[in-house]
């Protein structure tokens, strides 16, 4: 069976995902570790998803789709999807994909947390510059401003994470995740989770939709 997360970038999707696999035993598919993959290995998909990468364009959604299809035939455990379906057309191929694979989509899990909050957990982020460690102003700040605990590297902010870039980020989220959100709606199949609060809490409220 398929679970679905979905939430904008900053909702804590990721975290939420590894939590779950780890005590649900699930298998954790994100869209971007299949690029990755399929990247390293240089598979046909891969080196197809190259040609438009390299060239700046986006991957097309064929492309897409089939890497998704190909990761979840090579699978027999329960899958986290994530990043995945980003479309209506997207979410029509899954549904030829399960049926296809004999897999069936129990249902979309949003973690749904506010513009305000998702800003502050985004803007106040620090990421070390050599070993990537990430900091945060208000929760977990670096010793000395600027400087890593870990590597002495510089730390800083992403050019992704200044406010008024935040701003666009969430509103391409929204305005793209919309029509996915109501096809799910429409089958019943859509639990919308408080994405606020301590990651223990947010944890419980998923582990309560997944029954
Ligand atoms: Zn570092």
């Amino acid at each position: 069976m398929i679970w679905l997360i979905f939430g904008a970038p900053g909702s804590g999707k990721g975290t939420q995902s590894l939590m779950l696999s780890k005590k649900y035993d699930f298998r954790h598919l994100s869209t971007g570790d299949m690029f990755r993959h399929n990247l390293k290995n240089q598979t046909d998909l891969g080196l197809k998803a190259k040609s438009f990468i390299d060239k700046g364009n986006l991957v097309p959604d064929e492309v897409v789709t089939l890497m998704v299809e190909s990761a979840l035939s090579e699978t027999s455990k329960s899958i986290i999807l994530d990043g995945y379906p980003r479309t209506k057309e997207q979410a029509q191929s899954l549904e030829s994909i399960c049926s296809k694979l004999k897999k069936d989509i129990k249902g979309v899990m949003y973690l749904n947390v506010p513009d305000e909050n998702i800003t502050q957990r985004l803007s106040g982020r620090r990421v070390c510059e050599s070993c990537g460690a990430v900091y945060h102003v208000d929760s977990k700040p670096e010793s000395k401003t600027g400087v890593c605990d870990k590597c002495d590297g510089r730390v800083s902010q992403r050019k992704d994470d200044a406010p008024e870039v935040i701003k666009n980020r969430l509103e391409v989220y929204k305005k793209s995740t919309e029509p996915v959100m109501s096809f799910y709606k429409d089958k019943g199949l859509f639990f919308e989770v408080n994405g606020v609060g301590d990651t223990q809490d947010v944890f419980s409220r998923l582990e309560d939709v997944l029954g």
